[in-house]
């Protein structure tokens, strides 16, 4: 058997409990580690691959939205569907998590697909199997091998080994630490068309693009996997750009945008570079673009502003809290006064012209957070960013086991009584839910944190002049519901 009479399916899971804020907030993002993994695989070992989105796939939507997971349907159903996937010539199964709240989907479909088809090796990556591999592991695993870190390397290292030419399964799973980066210049464009072939919405997902990865910053609260910085060459950035730029204006045509997913589009140097090139080749007259900046980086390079403005680029300052000492715990500056005074000077900036817009993100219920630090934010936001060229983007704490504060949850507890829900991801109700701090601090609770959020970011978030109708009445509902089930509760 050669490797490339090897077939691959990619099953992209998703979560239950879903509501439509839940809709809003992750059914248009592109599996794009996936599609990047599908990629090196059909390329470097002529690999046949295809995808099995479960958000989309219609006989299992019901399942998805009840009070109770139906083990019994949700299997039956998958099972269905599998079949009809031409399952009988799948040799391997992969699973790419892109976050927690999959955990209990993820472990589920496994605990299927062992049964059913016991002769397919399942492999699972991703943000959760890189933080705990060890919910993964274990001599009862469904899994046969559960890799930690980049699955990028991990996948051509496989492919080195022949793994996917020996026919025979280990009998306990194998723990791959991917142990090199892979050479972004090596890697090849994400697999797209095969899956926007099969996944064919007009108008519906969000292309994104990185020009480098990694972060050279350490806030506490950071979601994304840990590995070196680094940047594409601005020649090979240039050709997966103009590569993306086709598949968007073919399947976005009405509204044609690519954001920037860089997680703080650092790079200065490389970030004016990819500016000039948007104006020059007036790329800004097609597209929208958005990116995530730091304050300090466009407080050091105010040069930046302007192309910003020329590109037509909307940027996305992480402000994240005005209280001082949360911006310290959060590891966002050493220098909260600076910062705050900073981000005042750009937002007068976006003040005073029409275009582009915009945008703050915040982050609220960290640890430490309490009814003063809250309406210190909010101050804040009314005195200098209530404007309607600025859209506020507020997100609540998750105890992400990626990022540092859950390896220092005792440090929280004794300095501030904070109380944690260790293990959230296997509590069988809404994850978003459960992943958030049950009292950020002592003398606040989960109860009056969401009571806060509601209330007080509700007139914030209308100010913006394109502030959406549909996904704000959805985050109204869900959050007001969210606050009701928590009276009950107490
Ligand atoms: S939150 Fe953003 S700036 Fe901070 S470490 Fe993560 S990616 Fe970097």
């Amino acid at each position: 058997m050669n490797n490339s009479d090897h077939k691959i399916l990619f099953i992209i899971p998703t979560f239950f409990f879903q509501e439509n804020y839940h809709k809003d907030l992750f059914y248009s993002e592109l599996p794009i580690k996936t599609l990047q993994v599908s990629a090196i695989l059909k390329k470097r070992a002529k690999i046949s691959t295809d995808f099995l989105d479960l958000r989309f796939e219609k006989e299992l939507l019901p399942t998805y939205s009840q009070i109770k997971v139906d083990l019994v349907n949700f299997e039956e159903k998958l099972i269905k569907l599998l079949e009809h996937n031409f399952i009988e010539q799948v040799e391997t199964i992969f699973l790419i998590m892109d976050s927690s709240y999959q955990f209990l989907q993820t472990v589920l479909i496994a605990n299927i697909l062992k049964k059913k088809f016991p002769a397919i090796r399942l492999i699972v990556a991703g943000q959760h199997p890189t933080a705990m591999s060890v919910d993964f592991s274990g001599k009862r695993s469904e899994f046969d091998m559960i890799i930690v870190g980049e699955p990028e390397s991990a996948i051509s290292e496989l492919i080195n080994f022949n793994y996917f030419s020996k026919t025979k399964k280990l009998n306990h799973p194998s723990v791959i630490h991917s142990s090199n980066m892979y050479d972004l210049n090596k890697l090849p464009f994400p697999d797209y068309s095969a899956y926007l072939t099969k996944y064919d919405f007009r108008d519906f997902f969000h292309f994104t693009i990185h020009a480098s990865r990694g972060c050279p910053f350490h806030c506490s609260f950071c979601k994304i996997m840990r590995t070196r910085f680094r940047n594409f060459s601005f020649t090979h950035f240039i050709k997966r750009f103009e590569q993306l730029q086709k598949i968007v204006l073919n399947s976005n045509p009405s509204l044609p945008k690519i954001s920037f997913l860089d997680q703080s589009y650092n790079s200065a140097i490389l970030g004016t570079k990819i500016l000039h090139h948007i104006i020059e080749n007036k790329l800004n007259e097609i597209f929208n673009f958005t990116c995530q900046t730091r304050i300090e980086i466009i407080a050091k390079h105010k040069e930046l502003l302007e192309l910003f403005q020329k590109a037509r680029m909307v940027p996305g300052f992480g402000l994240e809290s005005a209280n001082k000492q949360l911006l310290l715990e959060m590891k966002k500056t050493r220098n909260p006064t600076n910062y705050l005074k900073k981000l005042k000077e750009i937002l007068e900036f976006y003040k005073s012209i029409s275009e582009p817009y915009c945008r703050i993100n915040t982050l609220a219920g960290f640890p430490g957070e309490d009814s003063n630090t809250f309406d210190d934010t909010i101050r804040f936001l009314k005195n200098s960013a209530f404007h309607e060229n600025i859209q506020i983007s507020p997100s609540l704490f998750i105890n992400d086991p990626i990022c540092s504060v859950y390896d220092n949850m005792a440090y929280y507890e004794q300095t501030y009584g904070t109380i944690f829900q260790k293990e959230w991801w296997m509590i069988q109700s809404d994850p978003l839910k459960n992943a958030v701090l049950p009292k950020p601090s002592k003398n606040y609770s989960k109860l009056q944190l969401i009571d806060d959020y509601k209330e007080k970011y509700l007139p914030l978030l209308t100010e913006f002049r394109l502030s959406p109708f549909k996904p704000l009445v959805h985050w109204k509902t869900y959050h007001n519901k969210w606050k009701n089930d928590l009276i009950k509760k107490n």
